[in-house]
């Protein structure tokens, strides 16, 4: 008895020491934002797929402001992917350096403080294991293709100012096989379909700024369950086979919707809230409009009285403020 008392003693004492440890904020290191010279206003980034080889070729415009006067040279972030060419929008192209995750393009001449930059650089990538990735299909889930941005892989999958002080508006036009569909953040403006060559291109547009980090996209064979708030539309992206499941996680998001606009007192401000599951990944990451799921969210009705949805559903769109 005495000797459990000890132990007890030593338990707590060691576990407030670590907990100490744990929170004392003082200890960490400072982080302080990132400096920058440049504001981006918008991305344009356009993509095709090889999907069975586990291919993709990029287009990335981007629309930037300089942040003094005399900017003649640009550093963006861009890791992994191989860049082919820098041109600026008289079709010029421009001289450019790719190393230790960094673009730096030489703009041939000197722009001043708030003039407008639009550079347009290609680039491709073949099995690629940061950012984007290709998920290969298993008797549990199809082949998805899926593009992560968080905390800082953007520029894994495309050239940017990857920190989350900038902001900007984006579009995504993703040229896809025929049975794959495409989600991304903001409004689907269009699809196009080739027959001849049976892809679909989907064109998204983000219409309000924001940081890298939660620009995002996910294409695969999936199903979509749409449902609604008020005229904001609301949609589940899942398996096929999880369909009669899904409802069983999702139902509950206009209501959840309803009850942040109030608790917030704010209205839910993106153009579509999309929920979709994905394969080896685990929890959520709240991209703006375009939540992704650990696909093991879906589950059956026994698993519900142990392991509910709700709370991951709710913590995601909770970030959408
Ligand atoms: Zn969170």
């Amino acid at each position: 008895m005495k000797k459990t008392k000890f132990y007890l003693c030593l338990f707590l004492l060691l576990s407030n020491l670590l907990s100490a440890q744990q929170t004392d904020i003082y200890q960490r290191k400072q982080q302080f934002e990132r400096s920058r010279d440049y504001d981006v206003v918008h991305y344009i980034l356009k993509f095709t797929f090889d999907e069975d080889n586990k291919k993709y070729r990029g287009e990335t415009t981007i629309t930037l402001s300089p942040l003094k006067d005399d900017f003649s040279q640009c550093i963006l972030d861009a890791a992994d992917f191989t860049v082919t060419s820098v041109i600026n929008p008289a079709k010029a192209p421009l001289d450019f350096l790719h190393k230790d995750e960094k673009l730096i393009i030489n703009l041939k001449k000197a722009y001043d403080y708030g003039e407008k930059i639009n550079l347009t650089i290609k680039y491709h990538e073949e099995n690629p294991k940061n950012g984007l990735i290709f998920i290969e299909a298993t008797p549990d889930h199809p082949p998805q293709i899926n593009a992560y941005s968080w905390p800082e892989k953007a520029h894994y999958w495309f050239p940017c100012y990857d920190f989350p002080n900038d902001k900007a508006t984006s579009e995504l036009i993703a040229t896809v096989k025929e049975d794959y569909k495409v989600l991304s953040n903001g409004e689907l403006k269009k699809i196009e379909h080739d027959d001849k060559s049976n892809i679909r291109t989907y064109h998204y547009s983000q219409e309000l700024p924001i940081s890298s980090y939660l620009i995002t996209f996910t294409a695969g064979p999936y199903e979509i369950i749409s449902d609604s708030l008020d005229g904001l539309p609301v949609e589940y992206w899942v398996y096929k086979k999880d369909m009669p499941d899904a409802m069983r996680s999702f139902r509950k998001t206009p209501d959840m919707i309803s009850f942040f606009n109030k608790k917030f007192g704010f209205p839910y401000p993106w153009a579509k809230y999309a929920q979709i599951c994905i394969a080896g990944f685990g929890g959520g990451m709240e991209n703006v409009s375009a939540t992704i799921l650990g696909d093991a969210t879906i589950h059956d009705q026994r698993a519900e009285q142990d392991f509910s949805s709700d709370s991951l559903v709710s913590h995601e769109l909770a970030h959408q403020w």
